[in-house]
Formats: C-alpha cells, structure tokens, sequence
C-alpha cells in the first residue's frame, strides 16, 4: 500500500472513531442515578439522566504539618443536587456513576474544610 492511501484510510478510521467517541459520551450522559437517602436527610427516589445533572467535585483541605507537609486541598468524592427536592446526593458509594464525571452538564467545585 502506498504512503499516501494509508494516510487516507487513517483519516477515515480517525473520523469513524471520533463519530463513536462522541455517541458514546451521550450514551454515558443518558445514565441513570436516583435521588436516595443519606446522611443529609431523605431523597425523593426520582431518577435523573446524569447529563441533567451538575457533578459536585468536594475538595477537602489538608492542614499543614512538619515543615513541607499538608496546606493544600483534596479532591475527594463528588455529589449532586436532586433538581426535583433539592437534597444533596452523595456518589463515594455509587463509584459507577462517580466515574461518569465527564458526562454531567457540568462540573463544580466545592471547597470545605
Ligand atoms: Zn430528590
């Protein structure tokens, strides 16, 4: 095969892939998760598409100790707010929906100490 008609058969896989990619990151986003009970109080029970969902990134601070230790912030789990109760849901127990982050509308940043 000549250099060049394998340089256009690479673009046309790459197109196809990138096609496939991006079905994929929809398919994802069309996930459900369900609004459930925690530590913070009761959830409705209704389920969401995660693609309806904002991701809540948590970040913990970690004090500073000895001399080079610490003074810096976490990235811990992520959660979301229920659009129909508005009860804070945690995902540290649902990992399989946590590892969809990409997939939510958006991404937010939470900082606590
Ligand atoms: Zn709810």
């Amino acid at each position: 095969m000549k250099l060049e008609e394998i340089e256009k058969k690479l673009v046309v896989v790459e197109t196809k892939r990138q096609k496939l990619r991006a079905e994929q990151a929809k398919a994802l986003g069309r996930k459900y998760v369900t609004c459930t009970d925690n530590c913070y109080g009761k959830g409705c029970g209704k389920k969401f598409q995660i693609h309806n969902l904002v991701y809540i990134q948590i970040h913990f601070y970690i004090s500073a100790y000895g001399c080079t230790g610490g003074d810096y912030w976490k990235p811990s789990e992520g959660q979301f707010d229920c659009p129909n109760c508005d009860h804070r849901n945690r995902l540290y127990d649902r990992k399989h929906i946590e590892e969809l982050r990409p997939y939510f509308s958006s991404i937010e940043d939470e900082h606590k100490n």
